[in-house]
C-alpha cells in the first residue's frame, strides 16, 4: 500500500490546500493529512477545530486519514508506515524553504521521500496567513474556503492568543 503524509498547520483548510490534496488523492492508497502540534507556533484555531474542517471535507473519502502529531514529521511518516511527503509550492520561496527541509528530511531518513505538486495559478495566491488576516479584521474570506467549510470557519469566534 503506498502511504503518503501531507503535514501542515490547516490553520484554516483553504482551498489551496484542498487542491494539493484532491491532486495527491490518485497517486496514493492512503493519503494522511497530518496536523503538526508545535509548541511555539500559536494557531489561531483550535487543533479539534483544524481537524472537524478537514474531516467534514474529506468524510466520504475513504483514502484519507486526519490525525495530529507532535515532534519530527519524519517520525511520524515512520510510525504511520509513510515513505512519501507531500508539499504544495506556491512559489520560488516556497520552493527554496522546502526544498531546504526535503534536503535535511532526507539526511535524517533516506527512506522518506517529499513529493511536490505546483499549486494551480488560481489557487498560487492563497494562503492560511492570509485568510487568518481576513478573518482577524472580519473580511469575507469564503472565495479561499471550501463549500463544505466556509460557513464553519467563518462563524468561527476567534480567541487571540
Ligand atoms: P505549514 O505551516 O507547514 O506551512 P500550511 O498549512 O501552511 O503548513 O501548508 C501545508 C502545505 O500546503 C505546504 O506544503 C504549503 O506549501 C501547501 N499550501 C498551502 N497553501 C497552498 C496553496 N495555495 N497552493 C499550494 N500549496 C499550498
Amino acid at each position: 500500500m503506498r502511504t503518503a503524509v501531507f503535514p501542515g498547520s490547516f490553520d484554516p483548510v483553504t482551498l489551496g490546500h484542498v487542491d494539493i490534496i484532491n491532486r495527491a488523492l490518485p497517486l496514493f492508497d492512503r493519503l494522511i493529512l497530518a496536523i503538526g502540534e508545535n509548541s511555539r507556533k500559536k494557531s489561531l484555531f483550535t487543533l479539534e477545530k483544524r481537524m472537524d474542517w478537514l474531516q467534514d471535507i474529506y468524510q466520504f473519502e475513504e483514502n484519507v486519514e486526519v490525525k495530529s502529531y507532535t515532534g519530527l514529521t519524519i517520525d511520524f511518516c515512520r510510525q504511520c508506515g509513510a515513505p512519501f511527503l507531500v508539499r504544495g509550492l506556491r512559489s520560488t520561496l516556497d520552493f527554496e524553504y522546502e526544498k531546504t527541509i526535503a534536503q535535511l528530511n532526507r539526511s535524517l531518513e533516506e527512506g522518506i521521500d517529499t513529493i511536490f505538486l505546483v499549486s494551480e495559478p488560481k489557487y498560487s495566491h492563497i494562503s492560511s496567513t492570509i485568510v487568518r488576516e481576513i478573518l482577524m479584521n472580519q473580511g469575507d474570506a469564503t472565495p479561499f474556503l471550501h463549500g463544505k467549510v466556509a460557513t464553519k470557519i467563518m462563524s468561527t469566534p476567534i480567541v487571540q492568543q
